[in-house]
């Protein structure tokens, strides 16, 4: 049994504190005495004792104000509280602030020594307990501390750009990666100020705007000097927002060249393919041909006309993609579905398809590029046409709104497979329910897609698996200064 636990003895009447005195010396405690509440409060402070056995009415107080004093100050310390006699309201209130044990009267030197043991058995366990729980603690610390390290080195190092914004925008953190790409000093302090005071990027702005309409915006962020970061933008809850960038210069680069070699190699195909056809359109007027010779000359026309098709396809493509066409006027858009529609309408009438056109009177002008406009509707209208098996039908909506117009072209053709749905604006790419002999290379709707890109529209296909299809175009009105009479 250790007993060089020091026990404080805070008690008023002299006889007991003799009693107290001798008795826990005999078991070889250390005992320090205070004779007042000064006197206790320094012994406290000075000799971290063991125990403390506080006495009714010590030093003229309130012994439960006093043993609630020591507790609030050392919450893990036993003190013993002995009363005059027996009083249940007491021992209860006592045992409420944490008073280990009561004694009272009359006293027994064996029942004494059986409170202090016990008070400072029970009081190292719960040392013990809290030293382990203390120990386990910070090792998790320690642990939390050291992945938050690794973490930081991670962010630190990484090619990408990070930038982690609060939600009010302003910078949490902007890593070395996301430092250089924004030509900032390394050890410049911008943490805590607004992003758009630090990187007045036009185009971060955008992303930052896009991240408010939809959930996982995405933009390219162009410097002045050709490099290309692509950027994402990740809402972080209960913080804010994450962007992250890549460099995506050289792939940038490398689609420019493929465009380049795509646009030369169809360029170089274009006049031989009009010199074949040229010919093959002269083979019948220089000498006669059996019915079979005719058979062959017209599928050489056939597939002349199908990859002269192709190629002008794809030189579009590159001349739209590469902003040629840009410049826009004043388009009457009534004036150029009516076109449309009188163009293809030998086709609708050859398959007996029922066109229902929905068009108001009054379709406001709108500011655009109308050889590309008329363009997309060939190809919207022309896939529906393709499509839709004969006797369908076929429904063009036009409705105008303030800012925008919609155009709706709907079919009730075989329908694009959900898998192929998220694809068919993609080149090249044909969904895999395409109906046999149907065919196509593919690039119409790459192109409908640039248009309506070019134009600062939006386009979306909605389409249910066997019963149609409708494609739907959301293009951005040209306002025209009214000129007000005076
Ligand atoms: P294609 O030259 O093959 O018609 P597009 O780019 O115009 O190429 O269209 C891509 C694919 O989208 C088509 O191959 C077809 O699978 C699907 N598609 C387009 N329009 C329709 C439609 N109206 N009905 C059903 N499928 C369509």
């Amino acid at each position: 049994m250790p007993k060089s636990d020091l026990v404080l003895l805070a008690l008023g009447d002299e006889q007991i504190l003799q009693l107290f005195d001798r008795a826990l010396a005999a078991v070889s405690y250390q005992v320090a005495i205070a004779r007042d509440r000064a006197a206790l409060d320094k012994s406290l402070q000075e000799s971290s004792p063991s125990l403390v056995i506080l006495s009714q009415n010590f030093d003229g107080a309130d012994e439960l104000e006093i043993a609630a004093g020591m507790l609030e100050r050392f919450p893990t310390l036993p003190v013993l509280l002995l009363l005059l006699q027996d009083s249940p309201k007491i021992v209860k209130k006592a045992i409420h602030i944490g008073v280990s044990d009561c004694l009272y009267a009359p006293l027994h030197i064996e029942e004494i020594m059986q409170c202090v043991e016990n008070s400072i058995k029970r009081a190292d366990r719960i040392g013990d307990w809290n030293r382990r729980e203390v120990k386990r603690t910070t090792a998790l610390l320690q642990q939390r501390v050291e992945e938050l390290q690794k973490l930081d080195t991670i962010v630190e190092h990484i090619e990408d750009g990070v930038i982690i914004l609060d939600e009010k925008s302003n910078l949490l953190l902007i890593n070395p990666a996301a430092r250089r790409a924004f030509g900032l000093w390394q050890d410049e302090v911008v943490e805590g100020k607004p992003l758009n005071e630090v990187l007045p990027h036009p185009d971060l702005k955008v992303l930052l705007n896009e991240s408010i309409k939809t959930p996982l915006p995405h933009n390219e962020i162009t410097f002045e000097d050709g490099r290309v970061l692509s950027a994402q933008c990740t809402p972080i809850p209960r913080i804010g927002v994450a962007i992250t960038m890549q460099d995506i210069t050289y792939l940038k680069q490398i689609d420019r060249l493929k465009n380049e070699f795509v646009h030369t190699v169809s360029h170089d195909l274009r006049s031989p393919l009009t010199a074949i056809l040229g010919y093959v359109d002269l083979l019948d007027r220089v000498g006669p041909i059996n019915a079979q010779q005719h058979e062959f000359i017209i599928r050489v026309q056939n597939s002349v006309k199908n990859i002269t098709a192709l190629v002008n396809d794809l030189l579009d493509l590159g001349r739209i993609e590469a902003g040629f066409d840009s410049q826009k006027e004043v388009v009457p858009l009534e004036g150029i579905i009516r076109y449309a529609l009188e163009t293809l309408g030998s086709q609708i009438s050859d398959k007996k398809l029922n066109l229902h056109l929905n068009l108001p009177t009054d379709i406001p002008q709108m500011h655009g590029n109308p050889i590309r406009l008329r363009q997309m509707l060939d190809n919207l209208i022309g896939n529906a046409i393709k499509y839709t098996p004969e006797g369908g039908d076929i429904t063009i909506d036009v409705e105008a709104q303030s800012d925008q117009i919609i155009l709706r072209i709907s079919d009730n053709g075989p329908g694009i497979p959900p898998a192929d749905q998220p694809h068919i604006f993609e080149k090249f790419y044909r969904a895999s329910n395409v109906p046999k002999g149907v065919g196509g290379s593919g690039l119409g709707l790459a192109i409908v897609k640039s248009i309506v890109d070019n134009h600062q529209g939006r386009i979306w296909v909605d389409s249910l698996l066997g019963q149609g299809s409708a494609f739907t175009v959301v293009l951005p009105l040209y306002k025209m200064a009214v000129m007000q009479p005076a």
